[in-house]
């Protein structure tokens, strides 16, 4: 059994919380291969070495002294080598940092430099093999990973250590350069390395026991997703909710490796597992409830709309030749409407309902920007009987008025347009009807 354990920024801000870490580890044989961030938050006051680290990158930049910051970066991991009691200096890799900032390295360097030391206390700590991300992680140009050539670095590389830890977020151009994934990239990282070196399963060690059925801002106490499809997560991921980087779950969802999501603050809870397939019916019937607010719905009405071929096409034209993408395409048999994102529609509006009026010569068209959309997800309603019912039941007694409905058509979910106020009660109201009355 060979697992890859990527740990989280807040699971390694201090001293105290490196050894919750090292006890993970050693806990189980098979955990062998450890992807760490950076140092992240000691409380919700503080500030992610990360963020540090990009502050003195624009400093460098623009000319002004950036020593004081990054002897603030310095304080922080010497006061986790320190509490560990470890023998180790870090001096010669802050000369080199601060040598090739003042070379103008850039954000990407400066960033990556979090990963990179963590790394190194946590190698020395556990007595792991230490392998730089910028030997196994191959970056294209500055925005495209080279998946083929990463996974065969990181398998040639880690063949030859039974034990080591590869830090996240970073890896480099073939030049050397050093560029990072967007923000909590180390997720990413640690899923390269579970599908290069074929890991049984790949666990994700964060500060929350797991997905949560739904947002624990709207449900207190919400109960946790023991077991989740790829597709249910990319669904519920979609409407917002998230544990974890978007892009982590592709190098191991294409060759079924399960992810794991642990807490590291509460070790025996089993969290969640994100499987490609499984017979385990969810003890709900839905799987979660996640939703955004901020839609908008553009409603066309049209005379015998049923026979005029092509109505649909045109009005989509306008939104695609703006490059605003939609959500959602409910329809009746004179009338359709088009959801999108409210943001990304006000800017293009006036050019698009321009070309509508024009191509589509509708009777009338509405538009409605104070919608907020709600999934309801779950492999189970595919064949569970009256779920449709208990949604509308729970929401009608809830007084939420349903303004827009649509199921996807593989059954894996129900979308529900209510009005932005309604939100968070219709959340609430889903979440009872589904898992405190199963309770
Ligand atoms: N340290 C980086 C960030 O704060 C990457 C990560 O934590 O995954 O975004």
């Amino acid at each position: 059994m060979k697992k890859v354990v990527k740990f989280g920024g807040s699971s390694l801000a201090s001293a105290e919380q490196f050894v919750k870490v090292g006890d993970i580890i050693k806990a189980e044989e098979s955990r062998r291969y450890v992807v760490p961030s950076a140092p992240g938050k000691r409380n919700p006051g503080d500030t992610k070495v990360t963020d540090m680290l990009y502050k003195c990158a624009e400093l460098a930049a623009a000319g002004k002294a950036y020593a004081k910051e990054l002897g603030k970066i310095k304080n922080r991991y010497e006061e986790i080598i320190k509490g560990l009691g470890l023998k180790l200096t870090l001096k010669s890799e802050f000369e080199e940092i601060s040598k090739k900032l003042e070379e103008g390295a850039g954000p990407m360097y400066a960033a990556s430099r979090g990963e990179y030391l963590n790394g190194k206390v946590l190698a020395a700590y556990l007595g792991y093999e230490f392998v730089d991300a910028a030997n196994v992680i191959r970056f294209s140009d500055e925005t495209t990973l080279d998946a083929p050539e990463t996974y065969r670095l990181l398998a040639e590389y880690l063949k030859g250590y039974e034990r080591a830890v590869v830090p996240g977020f970073y890896g480099s151009l073939k030049n050397g350069k050093i560029v990072t994934f967007s923000r909590g990239g180390s997720d990413i990282t640690g899923s390269l390395v579970a599908r290069a070196i074929k890991a049984d399963i790949y666990e994700n060690w964060t500060d929350v026991s797991g997905f949560m059925v739904a947002d624990p801002r709207i449900v207190k106490d919400s109960e946790v997703i023991h077991t989740i499809t790829y597709k249910e997560l990319r669904e519920l991921a979609y409407m917002g909710a998230s544990v974890m980087h978007e892009d982590a779950t592709f190098p191991v969802s294409q060759v079924g490796i399960p992810i794991n999501i642990r807490n590291t603050n509460d070790p025996e809870a089993e969290g969640t597992m994100i499987v490609d397939k499984t017979s385990k019916v969810s003890k709900y019937t839905i799987t979660g409830i996640a939703g955004q607010k901020g839609f908008t719905s553009i409603t066309l009405e049209k005379d015998k709309m049923n026979s005029c071929i092509g109505i649909g096409r045109k009005a989509l034209q306008a939104f695609e030749e703006h490059g605003v993408s939609f959500e959602h395409m409910p329809s009746g048999i004179d009338t359709f409407s088009v959801i999108v994102h409210q943001d990304e529609f006000a800017e293009k509006e006036q050019q698009i309902i321009a070309q509508i009026e024009e191509s589509c010569e509708p009777d009338q068209m509405d538009i409605d920007s104070d919608l907020a959309l709600i999934a309801v997800v779950g492999r189970g309603m595919k064949s569970a009987r009256g779920t449709a019912g208990r949604i509308f039941a729970a929401l009608a007694h809830a007084h939420v008025n349903v303004k827009m409905i649509d199921q996807g058509s593989s059954e894996l979910n129900v979308i529900i347009g209510v009005s932005n106020d309604d939100f968070d009660n219709a959340i609430r109201a889903l979440y009872n009807i589904f898992v405190e009355a199963a309770l």
